[in-house]
């Protein structure tokens, strides 16, 4: 049965313009989430800081000074609001316009919008992007799963179990437009490895394994760490080389379906790591640390390897084993798993729970 339609108000990140790459897969979440559920008829505005672009997507631009990052504070860091601050604006407008909308859906890793759930008016789902990083927003998604049941979701099971209250989240996957990747049955030599230039990444492993494996790597994805960069380049003078810039998705596929393998080096826990649908679409197998989304993504031995964390002789062997993976089982995978329309289905599901939780 269709889900009623709906007004819908989607909250992005306030770390950076969409189109930066410094909100991260949130990016292509959103566009996806966006591009779902118009197609089912819900009427969506996107409110971003000032400077976005995300494909066709009108945005409501709002302007102010950026977040700092989650992941580059500590874990007992208070909260921060810079002055004139982009997220304080947004959640303005928010509040002033929630009347016209049936449901705010936030997608910040931020304390602010958490801690104004209480005050507006309109239900606020809050859409978690990350895993536990901050002693204060596990507070914060503490006291909404407390306060207000239904109103969590995560992209994996792996991720809400870092806040320590896993049952209160929706689990809700990701997604990727198929018809943008193009599948690619006959990869050259290279690897591939994505996602933005920045520690809890963990490039170095991937370098040194490929250095190993005696296999280019073509490295894809915001350079956010400039200082971290430079370090990598030292200790590998070929990583210079091998950088090929923060490309748009068309661009990206057309170098990943290349590639023998996707390899995802991730320190901490990943909360997904879109780049690893995005690798399985054009039929790309991944490997990847046994960490976080990834461990709820790969099949092992079918759509890729799953290798002990941080132990890069682990991820020499499973390059080594890359072409016994038959690669259109990793496009299946995206075709059967990730499809946009099952990931729309499950957000209006969770929608509508809250919706109507909210008008009983
Ligand atoms: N990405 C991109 N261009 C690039 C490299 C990466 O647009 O050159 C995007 C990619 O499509 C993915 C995002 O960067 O959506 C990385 O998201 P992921 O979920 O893997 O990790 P996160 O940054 O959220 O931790």
């Amino acid at each position: 049965m269709p889900f009623p339609t709906r007004r819908l108000l989607l909250v992005s990140t306030p770390v950076g313009p969409l189109g930066s790459g410094l909100g991260g897969g949130v990016e292509l979440t959103l566009l996806n989430l966006y591009k779902g559920l118009t197609a089912q008829g819900h009427h969506i505005t996107v409110l971003a800081p000032e400077g976005s672009h995300l494909g066709d997507v009108p945005i409501v631009e709002i302007a102010g000074q950026l977040q700092p990052t989650a992941h580059t504070q500590g874990r007992d860091t208070p909260i921060v609001l810079p002055s004139n601050s982009v997220l304080g604006q947004m959640w303005c407008h928010a509040r002033q316009h929630q009347d016209q909308y049936d449901l705010i859906v936030n997608l910040a890793y931020d304390w602010l919008p958490f801690y104004l759930t209480e005050f507006f008016a309109t239900p606020v789902a809050h859409f978690v992007t990350m895993g536990s990083l901050s002693d204060a927003m596990d507070a914060a998604i503490h006291r909404v799963a407390h306060r207000f049941p239904h109103r969590l979701g995560a992209y994996t099971r792996t991720q809400a179990e870092t806040f320590g209250v896993a049952d209160a989240f929706e689990i809700l996957s990701s997604a990727v437009d198929l018809d943008l990747y193009q599948f690619c049955p006959t990869p050259g030599n290279a690897l591939a490895w994505l996602g933005r230039i920045s520690p809890e990444k963990g490039l170095e492993d991937a370098l040194e394994a490929a250095t190993i494996a005696q296999a280019p790597l073509k490295i894809l994805g915001k350079l956010e760490d400039a200082d971290y960069w430079q370090q990598l380049c030292q200790r590998f003078p070929s990583a210079v080389d091998s950088y090929l810039g923060f490309l748009p998705t068309h661009e990206l596929q057309q170098v990943l379906r290349q590639c023998r393998a996707l390899v995802m080096t991730p320190r901490w826990v990943e909360a997904f790591g879109n780049v690893a649908i995005e690798a399985l679409a054009c039929g790309v197998p991944v490997i990847a640390y046994q960490r976080g989304g990834p461990t709820e993504i790969v099949q092992p031995g079918k759509t890729g390897w799953l290798v002990a964390p941080d132990h890069v002789p682990g991820l020499v062997d499973a390059i080594a084993n890359i072409d016994s993976l038959d690669r259109h089982a990793c496009r299946h995978q995206a075709e059967t798993d990730y499809s946009l329309s099952a990931l729309t289905t499950r957000f209006e599901c969770w929608f509508e729970t809250i919706i109507t939780a909210q008008s009983a």
